[in-house]
């Protein structure tokens, strides 16, 4: 006799597609049972068992997913850089906005001066755009405080909007963002600042879930990077890195020798880096809209990460300069005509591999048995609609450990 199946909710109609792996994998005409806002059991209808369900959703065809994760982004800062766009389309330079005291210090500059209160507020409306578009776990970092007090402004903020949200909100200290204007020419005392004093506070509050810097020429050298993660380290704090984004300095490889989450950006990653990332288990975050906006023309080494196993996430890197981006399903479709990925491999960019940027693949990224039930029905006929459609919004409905997500944040 076959055990029968108890559940809070049952959900039938649709096709579903696991992401098991972080492949399509799909199932037709399939059953999604939860219990406890886990996932019971994922199949075909025709094999589900007998069971007890609390409420039953039938849809009319359609296929569900995995709720969309958005592994990189910065969405929490004060003001915002619409001005210097439209400063350089008439023709300003970096160089001249730069020495106006734009970019990001002028952020830097807008994110001290905010309150808690209203960080809170900007990055939720910012955030409830994304989550419009079946999200339902997103990572922010901080890195516009550049001092003590406003990092951690910044991190107790984003720990805010994670308990009043209802999406999992993870955070990340990317306090080695950038050289702080206080510490112009001496990065290396930032560094030493933020080893000493910010990660021990950072650890000791759990004010974030793991550590990242930029490694770049105009940031901060791989030494200085080495010397943050081995802080980060021994505080028990995973780290990952922005990495080869404007010229191939190792950050990549450096990176994966610390097991890195991830390396993100790539856009001059090495052979050898991939290797060195390959033999890690370090996933290779690719930011699309971060090569759109600034027209950058060096791809991401795509085949390269084909060919050596690299699992590819796919993020908005939300942020004031390069990437003011509030649609994940607009990267989705960048990451393929842009980076020429399948649809096939920008979906499980924004889902499996998206979770283990986070370290969350155990958890979280596919439709399995005794996975977190987040997951989101859309009224489409094929995956691969998801990456072709350009703009607009999909309707869809989105369920977030277990309940249907109703009304905006
Ligand atoms: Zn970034």
């Amino acid at each position: 006799m076959t055990q029968r199946l108890s559940c809070d909710s049952l959900w039938l109609g649709a096709d579903l597609v696991t992401l098991r792996d972080g492949r399509y994998q799909i199932i037709h005409d399939g059953a999604l049972a939860v219990a406890e806002g886990k996932i019971a059991w994922a199949g075909p209808q025709a094999q589900l068992p007998a069971y007890n369900a609390d409420t039953t959703t039938h849809f009319d065809g359609g296929i569900i997913t995995p709720g969309f994760i958005d592994c990189h982004t910065h969405l929490m800062f004060g003001g915002d850089r619409s001005d210097e766009f439209e400063q350089r389309l008439n023709g300003v330079s970096y160089a001249d906005i730069a020495a106006n005291g734009g970019g990001i210090l002028s952020t830097v500059r807008a994110t001290r001066a905010a309150t808690e209160q209203q960080l809170v507020e900007s990055a939720r409306q910012r955030l409830a755009l994304l989550l419009a578009e079946g999200v339902t776990t997103v990572e922010i970092k901080s890195g516009y405080g550049l001092d003590i007090d406003s990092e951690v402004k910044m991190l107790r903020a984003i720990r805010q909007l994670a308990a009043q949200v209802p999406a999992q909100v993870v955070a990340t200290c990317l306090a080695a963002h950038a050289v702080p204007p206080e510490y112009a020419g001496r990065a290396d005392a930032w560094i030493t600042t933020l080893s000493d004093q910010l990660l021990p506070q950072v650890a000791r509050e759990q004010l974030a879930d793991a550590v990242d810097a930029f490694c770049e020429h105009l940031a901060f050298s791989p030494a200085q990077v080495k010397t943050l993660f081995n802080t980060a380290t021994q505080l028990g704090l995973p780290v990952k890195l922005h990495a080869e984004q404007l010229s191939a300095l190792g950050g990549s490889a450096l990176a994966a020798r610390y097991h890195a989450l991830s390396a993100d950006h790539l856009e001059y990653l090495t052979e050898e880096d991939v290797q060195a990332m390959a033999a890690s288990g370090t996933v290779a975050v690719l930011l699309p809209g971060a090569f759109y906006l600034p027209r950058e023309t060096q791809r991401p080494p795509v085949e390269l990460l084909r060919q050596y196993g690299v699992p590819m996430a796919i993020a908005s890197d939300a942020n004031p300069g390069t990437s003011p981006a509030l649609s994940l399903r607009l990267m989705l479709n960048m990451a393929c005509t842009l980076f020429r990925l399948t649809p096939e491999e920008a979906l499980a960019g924004v889902t499996y591999h998206a979770a283990k940027a986070l370290g969350q693949q155990a958890s979280h990224g596919s439709l399995e048995v005794g996975k977190v039930a987040d997951f989101v029905h859309w009224p489409i006929a094929r995956p691969a609609e998801l990456t072709y459609w350009l703009g607009g919004q999909l309707p869809c409905t989105t369920v977030y450990r277990g309940s249907v997500r109703h009304g905006t944040v």
